[in-house]
């Protein structure tokens, strides 16, 4: 277990900085996820925190101390990969006691970690078989069991769930979170998966263009976005955002009701909403329309529960209404949060 810590760590490629003077405390035995769209750092950030990746300046610590100038091997993490990276012609057997091998502990010792990692993660069964022979699952657990066994102080996982199909996911999630709070091991998580960044991590770091627009609890960077890019990206569908004159306002699809649902229990800020597609999604219904005055032309999306049976076609002009303490208010000019302004 260690903190985790980066000072204005950067890296360059040819004209851009992939990761800009990014600054980062993770917590000792902390699960952190970075989250963010495609190509926005989270993977060099990641294997610069490894020592695969040297930084152009700036410095990463672990435990306090710093590591910039450090091997990965002398770091003493684990990376699991997206694609595992398993060798086909050992076993499992062979692909868990691999590090350990490297690293030249004694057979008895191999033994007994390669046992207790496999318990660990339910494999014991599989030991014989070759990677070929697992299902995605399957090797996840392995690579994750392989990443065990050197007793690492820090976890890094880049996006390793995303090769499962949805409904492993969310086990393969579950067990994860179980596996990561029993060892109490330091973890940064690298996914672009806003849903895996809620459930799986203590603190969320957005990223957009190698620097962290916010850190905080999945309820803070969803309930609290610090900027319309994170109030647009964390939420599916995203926040929506209404420019007037000075300022955005923005309000989640499911704040957004038919005004005679909304009931008493506080200020509303109601409008007309002309609906122009209705998309049913099981539990929910989403109310796509187009807004009128004061906001002209402005695109509203509406989630309704399915315990919210009105009917609502296509084509027909409704009365919305947000409760008022929903709305969140940022700045035109910078697209910062600030303090809410009369309409
Ligand atoms: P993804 O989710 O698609 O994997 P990411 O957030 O992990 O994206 P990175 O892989 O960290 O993003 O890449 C960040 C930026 O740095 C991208 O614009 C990418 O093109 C660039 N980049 C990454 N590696 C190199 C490299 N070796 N040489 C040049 N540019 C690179």
């Amino acid at each position: 277990m260690a903190t985790v810590e980066t000072r204005a760590l950067t890296k360059r490629f040819e004209a851009s900085n992939a990761v800009d003077a990014v600054d980062l405390l993770v917590k000792e035995g902390e699960f952190l996820v970075l989250l963010g769209p495609s190509g926005c750092g989270k993977t060099t950030l990641l294997r610069m925190l490894a020592g695969l990746e040297t930084p152009t300046s700036g410095d990463v610590l672990i435990g306090g101390e710093v590591v910039t100038g450090l091997a990965p091997r002398a770091r003493n993490v684990a990376m699991v990969f997206q694609s595992y990276a398993l060798y086909p012609h050992l076993s499992v057997r062979g692909n868990i006691a691999f590090p350990l091998r490297a690293a030249g502990a004694h057979r008895d010792e191999i033994a007994n970690k390669v046992e207790t990692a496999a318990t660990m993660f339910g494999i014991q069964s599989l030991l014989q078989r070759k990677p070929r022979q697992l299902s995605g699952g399957e090797r996840q657990r392995v690579a994750l069991a392989r990443a065990v066994v050197r007793n690492p102080v820090v976890f890094l996982l880049d996006e390793p769930l995303s090769n499962l199909d949805a409904k492993l996911r969310a086990s393969a999630r579950d067990e994860l979170q179980q596996f990561q709070r029993r060892l109490g091991t330091t973890t940064v998580y690298v996914t672009h998966d806003q849903v895996e960044a809620m459930g799986l991590g203590e603190r969320i770091a957005v990223l957009d263009r190698g620097r962290i627009r916010q850190l905080g609890t999945p309820l803070e960077v969803y309930h609290d976005p610090a900027d319309t890019f994170v109030a647009t990206f964390m939420g599916s569908p995203p926040m929506n955002l209404m420019e007037t004159d000075h300022v955005i306002r923005g309000f989640r699809p499911e704040h957004c009701l038919p005004r005679e649902v909304l009931g008493d229990g506080g200020e509303i800020t109601p409008f007309a909403l002309t609906v122009t597609r209705i998309e049913y999604l099981g539990a929910d219904r989403l109310i796509y329309g187009t807004l009128e005055a004061p906001n002209p032309a402005a695109r509203v999306i509406a989630r309704l529960p399915s315990t919210i049976t009105l009917p609502i076609e296509s084509g027909k002009r409704y009365e919305f209404a947000v409760r008022t303490r929903e709305i969140k208010y940022f700045d035109r000019e910078t697209g910062l949060k600030r303090a809410p302004t009369a309409a």
